[in-house]
């Protein structure tokens, strides 16, 4: 599906805050009012403040379940967050939040050719979540760097113990059948129906 480039549009490039909603079971309405809700704004401004115009118009948040395969998952207008980010402080959440904003520009504007170098996109997406999430929560630049350097050594930590805990088939990104099954029918009950609220109960 082709989507109108918004790079050229002089009205997008002054638009901080893309237009939102949020979809989630009723049983998470309060968490995601308390949590999700609040950090939205932030997140796309801290966005569009490091890269500028968003590469698409709207976006939607769908809340999946916790047995997803992963903690999130961005497609154009539509981030899947599992349930998982909604607990506990809002750390976990915004830097959720941010590393899959950060994919409507690598791997989604500009994408890999192929799975061989999506590990590229992720690349960009790891950094910039932590870019973003330095700016939505307007840590000084000290702050910012300590933040950042602790989480460089944490996922340096977790990439070793993955190498050596994995057999070498399962150390190669590949996309699963279910997620393209799922973001399909996403698209399908998000584009056919008609909300007047923000959050709305979908079955799962
Ligand atoms: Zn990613």
């Amino acid at each position: 599906m082709e989507y109108p480039c918004r790079f050229q549009n002089p009205s997008a490039t002054t638009q901080e805050i893309i237009p939102h909603r949020v979809f989630a079971p009723l049983c998470l309405k309060g968490a995601c009012q308390e949590t999700l809700l609040q950090l939205v704004p932030p997140c796309l401004s801290a966005a569009h403040r490091v890269l500028g115009t968003h590469p698409f118009s709207r976006l939607d948040i769908l809340i999946v379940p916790g047995n997803f395969p992963s903690l999130g998952m961005a497609s154009p207008h539509i981030i899947f967050l599992s349930q998982s980010v909604l607990t506990g402080n809002s750390h976990l959440c915004g830097t959720r939040l941010c590393h899959e904003i950060a994919h409507a520009w690598f791997g989604l504007a500009i994408g890999a050719r192929d799975w061989t170098e999506e590990w590229l996109s992720e690349g960009f997406a790891t950094h910039l979540e932590d870019v973003f999430w330095a700016k939505a929560q307007q840590l000084d630049p000290h702050e910012a760097q300590e933040q950042q350097e602790l989480k460089a050594c944490l996922r340096w930590c977790r990439l070793q113990d993955e190498v050596r805990n994995s057999p070498e088939e399962m150390q190669v990104l590949r996309a699963l059948p279910s997620d393209i099954f799922l973001v399909s029918l996403a698209r399908k009950k998000l584009t056919q129906g008609r909300f007047q609220d923000q959050i709305l109960h979908l079955t799962f």
